[in-house]
């Protein structure tokens, strides 16, 4: 299969986590995944090792995606050598937590631009082939907190709740070009970015999942996939909750 003929799969910050796993459930013959992360070049050497024996292909890049201009650069990469894509997936993502007194601007700054300010310009940078090729599938991962909220996040709960926005927002944009639009929204999940929650912490947060236990990156990744399938086509502007319950 030559490669415009295969699928072509972005996923922002697949270098570890969720995006990783992300990566790995599309990984196949058929698809080609572009992945780019921050700045952990081992991790990110690491997945496209995985990808490779699952028996799939990729391209990982370095790419921030909170700057307009490395995010174009990298959708130009892509479309000059796929011409089309057919999935983006919005993953990366950062939390800098504190009280909403405390919090620095630099932090609420810092979030908003990665979590949702990527999001956007990732988002307008495909649509602009997806509208073309008329065909496409947004996943936005969002959170349980944008939905439940949560103290102590305001950044990543506003972050996360605007990613919700977009996605509506973007949906009813897109629906006439045969694109979709969806988030998912985790709850715990088994990840670098809640590693450092103390035990305590993490021993209370699952008392209260009614699953009774925290989420794999797998589980999340599964439900992403299915979005982006043709299964899936009558679905758009949802948010899918993955979250054992914790949030019903
Ligand atoms: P990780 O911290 O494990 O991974 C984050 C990924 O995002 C890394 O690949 C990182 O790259 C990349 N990244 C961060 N900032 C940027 C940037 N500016 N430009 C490009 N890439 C960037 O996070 P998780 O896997 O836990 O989370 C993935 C997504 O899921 C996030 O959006 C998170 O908010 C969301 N989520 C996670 C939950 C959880 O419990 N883990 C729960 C709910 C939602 P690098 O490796 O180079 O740093």
């Amino acid at each position: 299969m030559s490669d415009n003929k295969k699928q072509t799969i972005v996923v922002t910050g697949g270098s570890r986590g969720i995006g990783r796993a992300i990566c790995l459930d599309f990984a196949s013959p058929n698809t080609h995944v572009y992945f780019n992360y921050l700045s952990s070049s081992t991790s990110a050497d690491e997945t496209r090792d995985l990808i490779d024996k699952a028996g799939g292909s990729s391209t990982a890049i370095k790419v921030n995606i909170t700057s307009d201009t490395e995010v174009n650069d990298f959708f130009r990469y892509i479309k000059e050598h796929t011409g089309k894509i057919d999935v983006l997936v919005n993953n990366a993502g950062i939390t800098k937590d504190g009280l909403i007194v405390r919090m620095k601007e630099s932090d609420w700054d810092n979030v908003i631009d990665t979590n949702l300010k990527g999001a956007f310009l990732c988002s307008k940078a495909a649509l602009k082939t997806m509208i073309r090729q008329h065909y496409g599938s947004i996943i936005n991962i969002s959170s349980l907190v944008g939905v439940s909220g949560n103290a102590g996040q305001a950044n990543y709960v506003a972050s996360k709740a605007g990613l919700i926005g977009l996605t509506k927002a973007i949906a009813k944009e897109v629906a006439s070009r045969n694109i979709t639009v969806n988030a998912v929204a985790p709850g715990y999940i088994d990840s670098d970015m809640t590693e450092n929650l103390s035990d305590k912490l993490k021993a209370e947060l699952i008392k209260q999942i009614p699953l009774g236990r925290v989420g794999t990156p797998q589980e999340v990744a599964h439900v992403v996939r299915f979005l982006a399938s043709k299964n899936s086509r009558y679905i758009t502007g949802q948010v899918i909750n993955v979250n054992g319950g914790i949030y019903i």
